[in-house]
């Protein structure tokens, strides 16, 4: 991957930035595009890989997806590492600032001067113009069991990107949760792998699209579980005293029945939960979900000076296509906003 890792340097800590932009999915590069662009000369945190329960790389979740097929510009398709390396090059050669750190808080100021961030590392930075994009992370389903497993390569993963490929799940039954198009996207993924992929599914209907509902259907070792739960992931331990999957407990969500389905991995995909747990305290407003609440159609958030854009703000279209518009807009916003209080 592309992303290098920048440490802050003292210019970085001792100037008063236009314009912040914290995160490097497609939002944080297109609006770092259209900023250094302006000439505003933005600064990227793109964050540090961490896990938390599950991985968190700089570039966001396209880092953990294979082919991108529908971003318009990609006839062909493009992986989304790549897209994101050429979302990077593109904001670096106008000059954008890219700093491998994560903001781990942010006082926002009411009263006109610039707002300051708190890095990883422990240093403060300041902008005027701060441009939220730190997106959204895979949800759990929030059983001790899977944690405990999930933390410990134990066979429980909510990327089948990253893990799927593993030798343990190769030519073995592995379990998908969800019905939306990221399972049905990890679902299929994993049939090259696996020897069966069954969907577990809440309800009698997936939520997905139908194209990648077939793309799933296709393929000769998948399966779907109608109407079922995960309650439990079972486990024994390896010949190194290690705990590995080897089942997963189901409930019927209309007959209430319980039964064992015998599986070596299982991918949760249930849907996502926004980045603003370091926001908390900040003032900013957020939607019951916890999304950064938007002002009218634009980027503005209830602080003057502060945007977002992407996932993060996002809790209905969530693409790569929409991020990098929100990020456009985030960049216009303040970049007008700059202007409009003579800081530009
Ligand atoms: P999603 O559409 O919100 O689907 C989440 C799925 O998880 C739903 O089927 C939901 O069940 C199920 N679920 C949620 N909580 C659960 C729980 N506690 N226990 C069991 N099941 C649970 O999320 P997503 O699949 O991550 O997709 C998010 C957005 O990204 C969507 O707009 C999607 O179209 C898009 N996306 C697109 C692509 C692509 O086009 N290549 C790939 C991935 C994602 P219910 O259906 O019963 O609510």
């Amino acid at each position: 991957m592309a992303i290098e890792e920048h440490g802050l340097t003292d210019t970085t800590e001792n100037t008063v930035h236009k314009v912040a932009i914290i995160g490097s999915g497609p939002s944080g590069w297109t609006a770092a595009i259209y900023a250094a662009r302006a000439n505003l000369n933005p600064v990227v945190f793109v964050g540090v890989a961490k896990q938390d329960p599950g991985p968190i790389l700089p570039g966001g979740q396209l880092m953990l997806t294979t082919e991108v097929e529908n971003y318009p510009g990609f006839p062909d398709g493009v992986a989304g590492p790549e897209m994101m390396m050429k979302f990077e090059q593109q904001a670096r050669r106008f000059g954008t600032q890219v700093v491998g750190e994560d903001v781990v808080k942010c006082d926002f100021s009411t009263d006109g001067s610039p707002h300051t961030l708190h890095t990883s590392d422990g240093k403060t930075v300041q902008a005027h113009a701060v441009i939220i994009s730190t997106g959204a992370t895979a949800n759990w389903l929030g059983l001790e069991s899977e944690m405990k497993l999930a933390m410990a390569g134990g066979g429980v993963s909510a990327c089948a990107v990253c893990d799927g490929a593993l030798p343990a799940f190769r030519d073995q039954p592995v379990a998908v949760v969800g019905g939306g198009d990221t399972a049905l996207e990890e679902a299929t993924y994993l049939t090259k792998f696996a020897s069966t992929v069954y969907i577990i599914h809440r309800r009698d209907e997936l939520r997905g699209s139908k194209v990648m509902q077939k793309r799933f259907m296709d393929s000769e070792n998948a399966e779907v579980m109608w109407n079922k739960t995960v309650v439990e992931c079972l486990s024994t331990p390896d010949e190194h005293g290690s705990e590995k999957l080897h089942a997963i407990k189901l409930k019927d969500t209309v007959t209430g029945e319980e039964s064992e389905l015998q599986v070596k991995g299982m991918f949760v995909a249930i849907g996502h939960t926004p980045a603003t747990k370091f926001l908390r305290e900040t003032g900013l407003e957020f939607d019951d979900a916890g999304y950064i609440d938007l002002k009218t159609r634009s980027s503005k958030t209830n602080i003057e000076g502060v945007f977002a854009a992407g996932d993060v703000a996002d809790a209905n279209y969530r693409q790569a296509v929409t991020a990098a518009g929100m990020g456009c807009q985030g960049a216009i916003d303040a970049e007008h906003w700059l202007g409009e209080k003579g800081l530009n």
